[in-house]
């Protein structure tokens, strides 16, 4: 799973692995142009604020992570269809510690959430 700082990133790398999507609970249909106009346009008028990220996943859905944890998938690649895609967003990597008290942190984090230091 990767992630991405706006919608359209988020669709050009969605591009590379399928060819048709579908918008979650509708059934209208996308191609790679309509996603990627789509996109642009939602990047333009609707921009996801800071803590927010888009991330595709390896079969090329896309989804929307506003609290760096849950996901809330909006496109959803043909080939995914069948799976059932995570409904939270993980590096897959080894969780890392805070050096000053040892709390987990939280991926993407800046600061840590127990004691405050900068994770920097
Ligand atoms: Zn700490």
């Amino acid at each position: 799973m990767k992630q991405f700082n706006s919608l359209h990133d988020a669709a050009e790398y969605a591009t590379s692995l399928s060819g048709q999507w579908s918008f979650i609970n509708s059934d209208t249909a996308y191609a790679s142009e309509g996603l990627l106009v789509l996109a642009q346009t939602s990047d333009a008028e609707d921009p996801i604020d800071e803590d927010s990220f888009y991330v595709v996943s390896d079969g090329g859905s896309i989804g929307l992570c506003e609290d760096e944890e849950d996901i809330d998938w909006l496109f959803i690649a043909d080939q995914d269809k069948d799976l059932a895609l995570p409904d939270t967003f993980t590096t897959g990597g080894t969780p890392r510690f805070c050096s000053q008290c040892g709390q987990e942190i939280v991926p993407g984090a800046n600061f840590c959430d127990q004691c405050g230091a900068s994770l920097n």
